[in-house]
């Protein structure tokens, strides 16, 4: 089993950190001829999306990742990644990917609550740290998406069938069991 991360910014290694606390080989997507490696499984980091959405068009690796996830590839993301994945911006017209039914408002914890830090529950998993870094909200998700994590009455963690989008950052400390669920629950 091998785990892909996109590698064009933001905190790929951090992800590919936590796969291999878990014993699970990665590798790095930079380029048009890296999505030809074999792996089981997509990671799009958090970062900057715009920056990650522009250098998924020049570098030409935009299509095919996207029709991989069509496809049912398994794909998590957090932060900047849900923002990718998103049919629908809230007062933005951009759409990146555009493949998993959630509408997503970008920096929505506004300048002094831009950066905060909790723990909360994650599908049935107890106390797990959160990070948000100018963190996106989940605004409203179709009816075939499942809702996993919230706070404070908003939603944080959704999934749709082969889609896992997380506004914060389960990959910033020591605990893998997000990356667990995700390897034992959608692989
Ligand atoms: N604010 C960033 C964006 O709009 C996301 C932040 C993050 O990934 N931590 O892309």
């Amino acid at each position: 089993m091998r785990i892909a991360v996109l590698a064009l910014q933001g905190d790929f290694a951090e992800h590919e950190a936590v796969f291999h606390r878990l014993g699970i080989p990665t590798c790095q997507l930079r380029q048009k001829s890296d999505l030809e490696l074999d792996f089981d499984a997509l990671v799009l980091p958090g970062g900057e999306s715009t920056v990650q959405g522009k250098l998924l068009r020049e570098l030409e690796m935009f299509e095919r990742v996207r029709s991989l996830i069509k496809e049912g590839l398994p794909v998590m993301a957090t932060c900047a990644g849900s923002i990718l994945l998103a049919e629908q911006l809230l007062d933005d017209p951009t759409v990146h990917l555009g493949t998993m039914g959630i509408t997503v408002r970008r920096n929505a914890y506004g300048r002094q609550l831009s950066s905060f830090h909790t723990v909360g529950d994650f599908a049935g998993i107890k106390d797990v740290p959160m990070s948000f870094i100018r963190a996106p909200q989940i605004e409203s998700c179709t009816s075939d998406v499942e809702i996993l994590a919230g706070y404070n009455g908003q939603i944080t963690a959704a999934r749709q069938e082969n889609q896992l989008a997380m506004t914060f950052h389960p990959e910033l400390g020591t605990d893998c069991r997000i990356a667990e669920y995700f390897l034992s629950e959608m692989l």
